[in-house]
Parts: structure tokens; sequence; C-alpha cells
């Protein structure tokens, strides 16, 4: 029998946005837990904003079970919030609302800045560095500084060992800014990756005495772009029926729901959509074929194969909740019987 330390790790109560949360517990196990293995587990939720002081107990129910290669017999237990029965989901449990479906397929695009003393990474004391330009997908010490590319580096390797479906990383258009992609099949798979990664993320930041900014606009409203998190998504039956009549049915959707969206996009996107940097502004809905100023591009590759594929919807932010992301999109998606026509 091996002692695994288990890193119960789960969302807290506060609004717009949660944050990460996570307490360890030691169990013997003969080799690495099964998800099945894993027992229930409480919390204080009168600390987190999940529960009043005179009735505090919350239940974690572990969801998905990762290997943490930061710690000897790690494991990385991602949770929902449970009610006290252990049955209802808790009100701050969003990832219960997300329709199950397996064959949903979510790509997210995470974007963030480091931060050190107060400012992003490499940015001088006082004034900027030079303007945005060379900084996107760059190379040099003068692009990317020292320290940055070193804990992206890490920071893949420890998502990779944790078996977290990464497709690719790059820097950003801001100096100090960064990317990763996760790809997952499955409602939720994408979106309890993405948590993942971004409590590695945050918990690799402690080592280097860096900060992670998840603001969508950390920078206010100067030349310096935003954060988003694009949400590319697709059906089974977008992949392999799809057709004209069926996107534009879609569309039509995604436009009576615009408000539902963007009340879950993120907080304080309005500083971000503002129709420059890549963005369309936050009170219109529109769509293009590979048109980044657009709420959603749609990839050429889309059209080409008969509207047919996956679409990109890029108002999400970088502080946007995935779970609540993924659940919106499939929601609207579902008000839309497949294989209609649009009405004339
Ligand atoms: P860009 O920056 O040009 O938008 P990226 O490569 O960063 O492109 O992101 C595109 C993402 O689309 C990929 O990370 C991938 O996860 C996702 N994707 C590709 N095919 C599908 C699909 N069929 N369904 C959902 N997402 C997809
Ligand atoms: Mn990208
Ligand atoms: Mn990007
Ligand atoms: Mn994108």
């Amino acid at each position: 029998m091996t002692k695994y330390k288990l890193e119960y790790i789960w969302l807290d109560g506060y609004t717009p946005t949660p944050n990460l949360r996570g307490k360890t517990q030691i169990k013997e196990f003969a080799s690495f837990p099964t998800l099945e293995q894993l027992p229930l587990w409480g919390f204080d939720g009168s600390s987190t904003q999940q529960a009043e002081g005179h009735s505090s107990d919350c239940v974690l129910k572990p969801v998905a079970v990762f290997p943490d290669a930061a710690r000897s017999n790690g494991a990385l237990v991602m949770c929902e919030v449970m009610m006290p029965d252990g049955k209802t989901p808790h009100p701050s449990n969003k990832r219960a609302t997300i329709l199950d479906d397996a064959d949903a397929w979510f790509g997210f695009e995470q974007e963030y800045f480091f931060y050190k003393d107060g400012r992003p990474l490499g940015f001088p004391a006082d004034g900027y560095p030079a303007p945005q330009g060379p900084y996107y997908t760059g190379v040099g010490f003068k692009q990317v500084g020292d320290i940055a590319r070193k804990m992206v580096e890490e920071h893949l390797d420890l998502c990779l060992a944790a078996g977290i479906n990464h497709e690719g990383i790059n820097a950003e258009v801001a100096k100090g800014q960064w990317e990763f992609q996760i790809f997952g099949k499955g409602s939720k798979t994408a979106a309890d990756q993405m948590w993942i990664a971004r409590y590695l993320l945050l918990r690799l930041s402690e080592k280097y005495g860096v900060d992670i900014e998840f603001h969508c606009k950390p920078l206010g409203d100067t030349d310096w772009n935003g954060s988003g998190m694009h949400c590319n998504f697709s059906t089974k039956y977008m992949r392999e029926t799809g057709g004209k009549d069926y996107f534009e049915k879609l569309m039509e959707a995604f436009k009576h729901a615009r408000a539902d969206h963007i009340a879950v996009y993120g907080p304080d996107n309005h500083m971000r959509l503002t129709g420059k940097h890549e963005t369309a502004s936050i009170d219109t809905f529109s769509y293009g074929v590979a048109d980044r100023g657009a709420s959603i591009r749609v990839p050429h590759s889309f059209v080409n194969s008969g509207y047919k594929g996956y679409l990109e919807d890029r108002r999400p932010n970088s502080q946007g909740d995935p779970y609540q992301i993924a659940s919106q999109v499939l929601k609207t998606i579902a008000t839309v019987a497949a294989g209609s026509k649009v009405a004339a």
C-alpha cells in the first residue's frame, strides 16, 4: 500500500468568478486511485461564501482525477460541491448544469498575463516597454524576458504529466502575455482540464514569485491587448450533418441568446469587447468567415466542408468559468432542432 497525497480541488462561491480552493488528504491505495475509489469529503462552506456559519458543511464529490507530477504520490482531484446530502448540487456548482453529451467537443484558448510588482512581467517600473508588435510568438530576452518561458514550459510539463490534453502554447500580443490551448471530447472534459491547468499555473506562480493575472483587460483602455478564452465547439450533428440551413438557424439562436452568453463569458468584458484588438462589440452579435473581429469566427474549413465542423466563439474572456461557458453554449445549441430549416 502507498500513501497518496490527494489534493481535493473545488470552486468557491464568489461571484462573478469563482476562485480555486484546494486541500490535501492522505489515503492509502495499492496503486494510483481511480475516481470510484475516491471518497466524498467535506469543507467549511462559511469560509468560501458557500454556507452560513450555523450550518456550514459542504460536500466535495470527486469528478476527475489526475497525477500530480510536482508531488511524490500526488493526485489532483477535481470536485463538484454538493449539499450536505451529498446528492444535490450546491447552487455554486455550475458543472452540474452542463448537459451530458459525450460527443460535444470543446477547445479553450486561455490567455493570461504574468504579473510582478503590480505590472506585467517585463514592463518597466514607470511607463511602458516598446509598443506591442514583436511580442506575439516572439523569441529572445528583449521580447519575452528570462522567467516567463521557464514558467510556461514547466506548466506545460506539469499539465502533460497530469494527462491534460494541451494542444499548444504561444507568447501573446502584449508583453508578459501568454496562451495555452486545451481540447477535450465530452461536454465537461475540456472545462475540467482547464480548471486543473489554471490550478497548476497558480500553484507554480508561488514558486517563482510571479502572479497570474486572469483579468480580461488589466491595462485598461490602452493599446495593449486584453485576454480572452476563445471557445471552440462542435457537436456530433455539427461535425457530421451540419449544412447551411442548420448553421443559420444556430446563429439565429446565438443572436437571440446574446445576453445569456455575455452574462457568463467573464466579468468586465465590456472593457475588452470594444471592436478593437481583434474583438467584436459586446452589444451586437456577429459572425463571419475567418473574421477575427466577429463574435463567432467561422473557420474556412467549416464552409469548405459544407458548413460542417466547429465554430469559434471569440467572446469568452480569460476570467470566464469554462463550466458556465460550456453550459450556455450547449443550452443554446439545444434550442435548435437538428435538421430543421430556417423559416423563409
Ligand atoms: P486560433 O488562435 O487561430 O483561434 P488555436 O489553434 O489557438 O487557433 O485554437 C483553435 C482550437 O480549436 C484548438 O485548440 C482546438 O482545440 C479547437 N478545435 C479544433 N477542432 C475542433 C472541433 N472539431 N471541435 C471543437 N474544438 C475544436
Ligand atoms: Mn489561439
Ligand atoms: Mn490568442
Ligand atoms: Mn482563437
